[in-house]
């Protein structure tokens, strides 16, 4: 059996990186594998979250799901708080993976910065979280986008601990699937950087809930440098403003950058972001009034959101019992 869960974090403003890098995918493989799909609003947490805005974006995530064109009948899409069986197996989680593994997560280091200190033991212990949100269901697959491989690596480092430990192959091995020509989309005004909900300045991303003048403003003011387009990929080596730009041209089209370059390279930047902007307009301007219209129905998302928790308790119920079996956990 192949079963894929992924998740996204209600922790701000979806953006063109969520959508390319992981959502988008996600409405193709529905149909290949069994699928689950996850708001995770106990990974929100982990660092402070407004809680009446943690609220209205666990909603706004279901609804950038649902507007994307993932189906609720064929997959289960739930946010994570509602199952416990998170909690529950990520503290087994906690006790399987070594201190080693966890100081070497990237991300922990990007997050918490230069005051580690003061950053949440939940910053910390965010991949054993993620490590059980994926075993809960045994899933084979993780579609997520670039930066989310080192945590998955630890994934497949805990499964096979927990498995050796016990003598028992109780969860699979799951393997990324890091798909597409956007799986790591960068800041619009740092091509260094990823494009992120956290990230301060909002013209580092393009938002889904972006309008089309909007949208038209940020890809106007996109740091870019001087050279036009080149003619060939090899060309956008050393530009990583350009390269990403691109890349998200080439994502939005579903088509290879080589492709692009051949059609607008030699143009001046002020062309091709022109023609950026129309391709961004025209592919999230319908997903954004899908969103709004959902949003305005908060009540259907629920219902949605509801039975998606049922339909994951049924599945993680059963794992978590044989794993409170295996660990020797006594259940009465
Ligand atoms: P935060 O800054 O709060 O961590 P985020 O933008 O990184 O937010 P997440 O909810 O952590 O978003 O990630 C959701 C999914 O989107 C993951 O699969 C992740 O790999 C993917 N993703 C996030 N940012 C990008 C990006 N810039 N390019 C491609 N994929 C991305
Ligand atoms: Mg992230």
């Amino acid at each position: 059996m192949k079963r894929i869960f992924s998740g996204v974090q209600p922790t701000g403003n979806l953006h063109l990186g969520n959508y390319l890098g992981a959502i988008r995918n996600w409405v193709r493989l529905q149909h290949e594998y069994e699928s689950i799909f996850c708001v995770v609003d106990m990974h929100a947490i982990t660092v402070w979250q407004d809680p009446a805005e943690l609220t209205r974006t666990t909603r706004e995530v279901t609804a950038a799901f649902l507007a994307a064109g993932i189906d609720p009948e064929r997959c289960v899409i739930f946010h994570q708080s509602a199952v416990p069986g998170h909690a529950q197996l990520a503290w087994i989680m906690n006790c399987v993976v070594r201190m080693g593994w966890m100081n070497r997560m990237t991300q922990f280091k990007e997050k918490a910065g230069k005051h580690r200190e003061n950053a949440s033991v939940g910053l910390f212990a965010y991949p054993a979280l993620m490590a059980a949100d994926i075993l809960l269901y045994k899933a084979t697959h993780v579609p997520v986008g670039e930066d989310q491989k080192q945590h998955l690596e630890l994934t497949r480092d805990a499964a096979q601990k927990f498995n050796t430990d016990f003598g028992r192959a109780v969860f699979p091995l799951t393997e990324p699937l890091i798909l597409g020509a956007a799986t790591r989309v960068m800041s619009l005004r740092d091509g260094t950087k990823k494009m992120s909900k956290s990230e301060t300045s909002d013209f580092s991303r393009i938002n889904l809930t972006d309008d089309a003048d909007l949208i038209a403003q940020k890809i106007r003011k996109a740091k870019t440098d001087p050279e036009p387009l080149p003619r060939e990929v090899d060309g956008l080596e050393g530009r990583p403003e350009a390269a990403n730009l691109v890349g998200i041209y080439a994502a939005l089209a579903d088509t290879p950058r080589e492709a692009v370059l051949a059609e607008l390279g030699g143009q001046p930047f002020s062309a091709f972001k022109q023609a950026l902007t129309d391709l961004a307009v025209s592919t999230l301007g319908p997903m954004n009034a899908e969103m709004n219209r959902l949003l305005a129905n908060p009540d259907e998302i629920d219902a949605i959101l509801k039975r998606g928790a049922e339909r994951a308790q049924a599945i993680a119920g059963p794992v978590l019992d044989e794993v409170y079996d295996t660990v020797g956990f006594l259940r009465v």
